[in-house]
């Protein structure tokens, strides 16, 4: 499983720190989302995927790899 943080998206609401604070940080900045751990541990999996759906900018996606049972979450700064 992968998650991808697309910053270019992001309005800076924070609900993604909230709910997984583990995972997702904010740039101090601009308040802007930022991941903290690549490969946060799989019980980390449920918030990971509550902060997914509760981001309302939908700048946080998941992809489902095949053969893989770790998470792994990036950034992708590609829109900025
Ligand atoms: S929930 Fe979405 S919009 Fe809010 S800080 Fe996180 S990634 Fe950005």
């Amino acid at each position: 499983m992968r998650v991808i943080a697309s910053t270019h998206k992001c309005i800076a609401s924070g609900s993604c720190v909230m709910t997984c604070a583990q995972v997702f940080g904010q740039r101090d900045e601009d308040g802007v989302v930022q991941v903290l751990d690549e490969h946060p541990s799989l019980n980390l999996l449920k918030s990971v995927k509550q902060a997914v759906d509760l981001c309302p900018s939908l700048a946080l996606s998941l992809e489902d790899e095949q053969d893989v049972d770790h998470l792994t979450v990036v950034e992708d700064r590609s829109g900025e």
